[in-house]
């Protein structure tokens, strides 16, 4: 007899959806002016979710212009009056922690797993965090009394869509700024949660507001002249459209853009460790990761080594229903994204890399990819150098730290690095040469609401994170 440790699906029904959702304005659900809805689907099956409201200009309108009448009392609270509500919210986050976790992998596709240990546990830590620098910004080292922007206007991507919000909304709040936020089109849900949560915390009207809607929502928010401060985190080309936008007004802007992350292997590295790294690096999330570890720069001399151990362990990892609490590897977030992931990925191929996959069946609906290994790719090769977004790990090999170093800062992007090896005076050069705001040694993927983070040359500017994150909502 065996016994194989298989725990049940997480379940289904500790979330319930409604069939509709609208906006969340001045502290109530709403239609859309122009009456548009979209649907939101379930990437593992293509169940439709939800039917949501697509916001336009006039509801851009309606949603400054309630997040602008509130801003004149929250600003004028007490920090230590601020920080109750965010720790009000913090708690609840907690006390709903499973429907969130489930409704985030339901939405986006990602392991249960990820979502319930990771996702969550951060979002709550975030409130927080900086629910305890309300009262205390002051000591922040931005003047004795330093004081908020305004309205922020915020977009966010899909990839981490209740944690990037946090990421957004509570250094914000803290710091006396009110804020209209948008979710990305494919993963509308957990924001609307937020908004529902924001009611039991008993947050005044108006302070946050939720507009679901797509880029032309997007792109009529960070335009409204009454917005003081917008906020992007998604790709560069956007970024870049944004950054235009903002040019010449005296809005203030922070960018988090794309990556293609090198996470580079030293001969000295413990190699099992090394191998836990890289597959966390870019298998994390599907890939869908603006610092994932895409890049695997390995030292020639243990090349064959560790592509063989990585070859093990990727055949390990199980690929499927994101509710399984086996899962490893859950749905690609969208059709747009996987047709994107398969078009790198063959471009690889024909430009002359080595393409490795472990067998693995994929289910029949929704939208799959299996993680996927590229041995013999050149620097010039699209998959060393544009940011695939997905679970495709491009490996590239070096003699010297020197020469490691060159190929891991030869990219348009610099967001983050891993180094291994047991060499503490090579982490501290290595961390000096790489052109990467966050360089991970010995580890990778790890987060703490205390750091700052954010990227070098196209993958934007400014910290999100930490003392730093406040910064980008403080008149200093
Ligand atoms: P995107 O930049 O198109 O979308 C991100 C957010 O911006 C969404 O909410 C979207 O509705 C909004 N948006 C789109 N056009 C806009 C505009 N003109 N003005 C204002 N807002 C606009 O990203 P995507 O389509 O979701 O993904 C495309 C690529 O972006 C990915 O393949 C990946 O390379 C990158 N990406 C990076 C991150 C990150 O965290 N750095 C996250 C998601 C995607």
């Amino acid at each position: 007899m065996s016994f194989e440790y298989a725990p049940a699906p997480e379940s289904r029904a500790v979330v319930d959806i409604a069939p509709s959702y609208g906006l969340f304005i001045d502290g109530e659900f709403t239609e859309a002016a122009g009456g548009k809805v979209f649907k939101t689907v379930s990437p593992a099956n293509e169940e439709v979710l939800s039917e949501v409201a697509q916001a336009g200009a006039e509801d851009v309108e309606r949603a400054v212009r309630a997040a602008r009448k509130a801003f004149e009392k929250w600003s004028a609270l007490p920090g230590a009056e601020r920080a109750k509500y965010l720790f009000r919210i913090a708690r609840i986050i907690q006390e709903r922690f499973r429907e969130l976790a489930v409704l985030e992998s339901l939405d986006n596709g990602k392991p249960i797993r990820e979502s319930r240990d990771s996702d969550l546990p951060l979002v709550a830590a975030h409130f927080f965090y900086y629910a305890g620098w309300a009262d205390k910004l002051g000591h922040a080292g931005y003047g004795a009394d330093p004081k908020p922007l305004g309205v922020a206007g915020q977009v966010i991507p899909w990839n981490f869509p209740l944690l990037m919000l946090a990421w957004k909304i509570a250094p914000a709040l803290a710091c006396g700024n009110t804020v209209v936020l948008k979710p990305a089109e494919t993963t509308p849900l957990s924001a609307l949660f937020f908004a529902d949560i924001c009611r039991q915390a008993g947050l005044p009207k108006g302070v946050v507001n939720i507009l679901t809607g797509d880029g032309s929502t997007g792109a009529e928010l960070v335009a409204h002249p009454d917005v003081n401060k917008v906020a992007f985190t998604g790709s560069t080309e956007v970024g870049k459209a944004i950054a235009r936008t903002v040019a010449g007004t005296d809005k203030k802007l922070t960018l988090e853009l794309g990556g293609k992350a090198a996470n580079i292997v030293f001969d000295d590295a413990p190699i099992d460790q090394a191998v836990e790294g890289i597959v966390n690096g870019i298998f994390f999330n599907q890939g869908h990761v603006c610092c994932a570890g895409s890049r695997l720069l390995v030292q020639e001399s243990v090349q064959d080594e560790l592509l063989a151990a990585l070859k093990r362990r990727m055949s390990t990892l199980r690929v499927g229903d994101p509710l399984d609490k086996n899962t490893d590897i859950g749905a690609i977030n969208s059709a747009e994204q996987l047709a994107r992931i398969k078009a790198l990925a063959d471009a690889g191929e024909a430009e002359g890399a080595e393409r490795w996959a472990p067998s693995c069946e994929l289910p029949d609906a929704g939208y799959w990819f299996a993680p996927t290994l590229f041995t013999g790719v050149t620097q010039a090769h699209r998959i060393a150098q544009e940011e695939i977004f997905g679970p495709v790990l491009s490996v590239l090999t070096f003699r010297t730290p020197e020469e490691a170093v060159a190929k891991a800062n030869n990219t348009p992007y610099g967001l983050s690095a891993g180094v291994w090896t047991e060499k503490g005076s090579r982490i501290l050069w290595m961390a000096n040469k790489l052109r990467a705001g966050i360089v991970w040694s010995n580890t990778f993927n790890k987060f703490d609401p205390a750091s700052p983070f954010g990227g070098y040359k196209e993958s934007g500017f400014g910290r999100e994170g930490g003392r730093h994150g406040l910064e980008a909502y403080l008149d200093v």
